[in-house]
């Protein structure tokens, strides 16, 4: 997909950034060239990669830096949507881009990086290889004495599979990097709106005394895609949506709307707050776990016939009642829900306020409640539903209308939101690890998930099938029926 980029003034709004030089492992692979370059080349415009900054890009494929750089010339221009005839921004950022052949599992290309290596900057590594290389690179990057104190590493999700093999790799990691060096990327922290969240719960006065189970009914988080698991089956296949989506964004998200406010917005003040969410939730009980597999339709094929196994047992949909024992949350259900093929792309939180304890207008006025929407995806923004009256004669009749506040609209058609890695990448360089995941707050995570997919495993539950491009197996709607609720429309 290509995003639309605008030109910023060179060197305007600049956070500030030092010289760095950033290592990108499998410079040649998916990730780099839809998310990393592209994002680095927009950051660069903004007059955030000063010189001599570099980005040196490490695969085994064989080339020199002239063709990594006519081949990242190619991906910017897929990816980037730039003005006909502006090359001359992305001619200055080639030039600041080198390449080496370099083999994670063996000699090759080591002592070249090595040489390339300048004192006096930041040093940052970003892991885009697959998971079974990122010991190799831990140790390589020790054994070369590649690193200093303040270097630091980006690790790509999946961090593990479950609680032990994150906890190998935390040990390993730990092995060769403080902390302090490690930055665990989920990209959804990076999303504006993300952020926004923190914003509109901790910047505001209007919602926080309300934010707790006295007022807040339940809250609903939604992660839908339309796409199937096409060319990422074999990795999807060992997954599925709790190890893909559920377990890492999910869970991120229902983090930050639950926790409480942290003293600061520093790193270890917001992750302890997060960490304390995660260990306060409950065990999901069997029936309060729905979890789905698309079938085929309008010529798409099904999930089985994607991933070439017709007896497949891995979800590609799950939706989760999920409670969390604290003072502040008990007895208010979060209801998360993720899914391939689902009838649109959408990514929200809605927060659903409870009904007005007593109307003074009678049971014919009709009975509403409030309720705060955070879009993600497609459309940031966040609106929020108040009750008013029905306008017309006679009598008093009450309808909801939305306080929208879409992004773009508010802050202008010239505004232009960081994309999330953009925003991560950056704070790498600068060394902000507020929106990276801790050792500990991975750990706890997979503890809680662990025993669910146990759960499910052991019993033998196969995931119902549903039709593409609906919104899910049936289970799902009656996971909320049985409670008298209802999810919120994907489509509105
Ligand atoms: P990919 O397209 O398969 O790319 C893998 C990269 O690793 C290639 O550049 C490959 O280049 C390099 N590589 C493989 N073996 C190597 C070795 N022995 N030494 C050095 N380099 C080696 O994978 P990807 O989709 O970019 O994903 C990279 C990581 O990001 C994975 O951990 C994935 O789970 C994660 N991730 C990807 C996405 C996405 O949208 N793609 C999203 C979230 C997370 P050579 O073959 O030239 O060596």
């Amino acid at each position: 997909m290509v995003t639309t980029w605008r030109r910023e003034t060179f060197g305007s709004r600049i956070g500030l950034v030092g010289i760095f030089d950033l290592v990108v492992f499998g410079g040649t692979g998916d990730l780099a060239r839809r998310k990393i370059l592209p994002a680095l080349f927009k950051r660069f415009c903004a007059g955030q990669m000063p010189k001599p900054s570099r980005l040196i890009g490490a695969a085994r494929t064989d080339m020199d830096t002239e063709a990594y750089r006519a081949f990242v010339r190619i991906a910017i221009k897929e990816f980037v949507d730039i003005p006909d005839g502006d090359d001359a921004a992305l001619e200055a950022f080639l030039a600041q881009l080198e390449y080496v052949v370099l083999d994670a599992r063996g000699d090759t290309g080591w002592a070249t990086l090595q040489g390339m290596m300048a004192p006096d900057r930041v040093r940052a590594f970003y892991f885009s290889v697959g998971p079974g290389l990122f010991e190799d690179l831990a140790c390589k990057l020790h054994q070369w004495n590649l690193t200093e104190d303040d270097s630091r590493i980006v690790v790509e999700k999946p961090f593990g599979r479950d609680l032990e093999t994150a906890q190998e790799l935390n040990a390993i990691l730990a092995a060769h990097f403080h902390e302090s060096q490690i930055y665990r990327i989920d990209h959804y922290l990076g999303k504006e709106t993300v952020q926004n969240l923190m914003a509109v719960r901790f910047g505001n006065m209007l919602f926080e005394p309300l934010w707790n189970s006295q007022y807040i009914d339940h809250i609903q988080i939604t992660v839908a895609e339309t796409v199937g698991v096409a060319g990422r089956d074999v990795y999807y296949e060992r997954a599925g949506a709790m190890r893909d989506m559920v377990q890492n964004h999910l869970m991120q998200l229902l983090c930050l709307i639950a926790m409480e406010p942290p003293a600061k917005f520093e790193p270890d003040a917001v992750r302890d707050e997060k960490l304390k969410v995660i260990r306060a939730l409950d065990p999901v009980e069997p029936h309060h776990i729905v979890r789905g597999q698309y079938t085929s339709a309008d010529g798409v094929a099904s999930y089985r016939e994607d991933v070439g196994n017709d007896r497949s047992k891995t979800e590609s949909f799950m939706a989760l009642k999920c409670h969390l024992s604290n003072w502040r949350w008990a007895g208010t259900p979060f209801y998360l829900r993720t899914g391939k093929r689902m009838e649109v792309r959408n990514s929200k939180i809605t927060v659903v306020f409870k009904d007005a304890p007593h109307s003074i207008f009678g049971p014919e006025a009709g009975r509403h409640n409030n309720e705060l929407t955070i879009v993600l995806q497609p459309n940031e923004g966040i609106t929020l539903d108040v009750t008013i009256k029905e306008p017309g004669q006679g009598g008093m009749r009450l309808m909801d209308v939305p306080l929208d506040m879409s992004f773009a609209e508010a802050l202008g058609e010239g505004s232009h939101a960081p994309d999330a890695y953009e925003r991560l990448i950056m704070d790498v360089i600068r060394g902000n690890q507020t929106l990276f995941m801790r050792n500990d707050e991975v750990e706890a995570a997979w503890a809680w998930t662990d025993p669910l997919i146990r759960g499910w495993e052991s019993r033998g539950d196969v995931p119902k099938p549903y039709d593409s491009f609906t919104t899910g197996p049936d289970g799902a709607a009656q996971l909320l029926r049985r409670d008298g609720r209802e999810w919120r429309g994907l489509l509105s």
